[in-house]
């Protein structure tokens, strides 16, 4: 059965003058790809904990590597789904909008969303473990050459991802506080478990700040006692209801 939308939502969806988005793996999983803490979240019996950090690549660069092949062999196949396209349409008719995504996999750009923060970096870009420096995709052979993959100088190369234990790009931590510094009118909390602190603290302070806290996710989390509204549906349906059909 479907939620019914208040009509009060209705209204703050249809030109919303500050719009500030908050995604984890669960918008993605209409599109085929797996959530960290779902079903089948472990790897050939190795949890992300162990892969997804500083340590767990130290040990093993090769293994890492292997469980990072197979997630861009996995998201070069999936597509956005509604969910995606939706928040893409709610940004061409909002004053601003800006979307602060943990996923690394790069289908809220694909989507036509264009103010996009990945504070936890992009499974398309590398960097060199020796000197720091960044890799756009295709600059380096990543596919097909030696696992681990290598820089042209034959230093080894690591995801631009953030892994368990670090810290949070400089960039998008800033694209977020200068959105933040004024009053977003809506706030929307979409498909992620809120593990991390610092998405609480950043749902809060929206809040504070006068936002409409709205949650869409398929399970309770720590900001669903938060939220002015709470949607337990799949992002992929509801979005596209709460924002507006396709060509509507
Ligand atoms: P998570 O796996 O901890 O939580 C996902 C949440 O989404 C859960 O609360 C689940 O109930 C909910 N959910 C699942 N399907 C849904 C749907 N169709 N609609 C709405 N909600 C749905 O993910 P997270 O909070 O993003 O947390 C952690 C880490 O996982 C991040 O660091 C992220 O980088 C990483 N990650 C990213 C991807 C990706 O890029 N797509 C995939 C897996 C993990």
């Amino acid at each position: 059965m479907e939620t019914r939308i208040p009509e009060a939502l209705k209204q703050q969806f249809k030109n919303p003058r500050r719009v500030f988005v908050l995604t984890g793996a669960g918008i993605s999983a209409e599109s085929g790809i797996p959530t960290f803490r779902g079903a089948g979240g472990y790897w050939r019996q190795f949890s992300p904990m162990e892969l997804a950090s500083a340590e767990g690549f130290a040990r093993n660069p090769k293994l890492c590597w292997e469980w990072y092949l197979e997630r861009r062999a996995g998201i070069r196949q999936a597509e956005p789904n509604p969910g995606h396209r939706a928040l893409a349409r709610l940004e061409g008719r909002a004053g601003q909008m800006l979307v602060a995504t943990q996923n690394i996999d790069g289908l809220h750009r694909l989507a036509g969303s264009r103010n996009v923060a990945e504070i936890h970096g992009s499974i398309w870009r590398t960097r060199c473990l020796a000197t720091g420096r960044e890799y756009e995709e295709g600059e380096v052979q990543i596919e097909g050459g030696p696992v681990p993959p290598l820089t042209p100088e034959g230093n080894l190369l690591r995801p631009s991802v953030v892994w368990f234990g670090e810290m949070l790009p400089q960039g998008p931590l800033l694209q977020i506080e200068d959105f933040l510094a004024e009053p977003p009118d809506l706030a929307l909390v979409i498909g992620t478990s809120a593990a991390f602190g610092y998405i609480i603290e950043w749902a809060v302070r929206a809040k504070r700040r006068g936002a409409t806290l709205v949650e869409i996710n398929l399970d309770p989390t720590d900001i669903s006692p938060l939220a002015d509204y709470v949607f337990r549906e799949p992002s992929g349906q509801i979005l596209p209801r709460l924002v507006g059909e396709e060509g509507g």
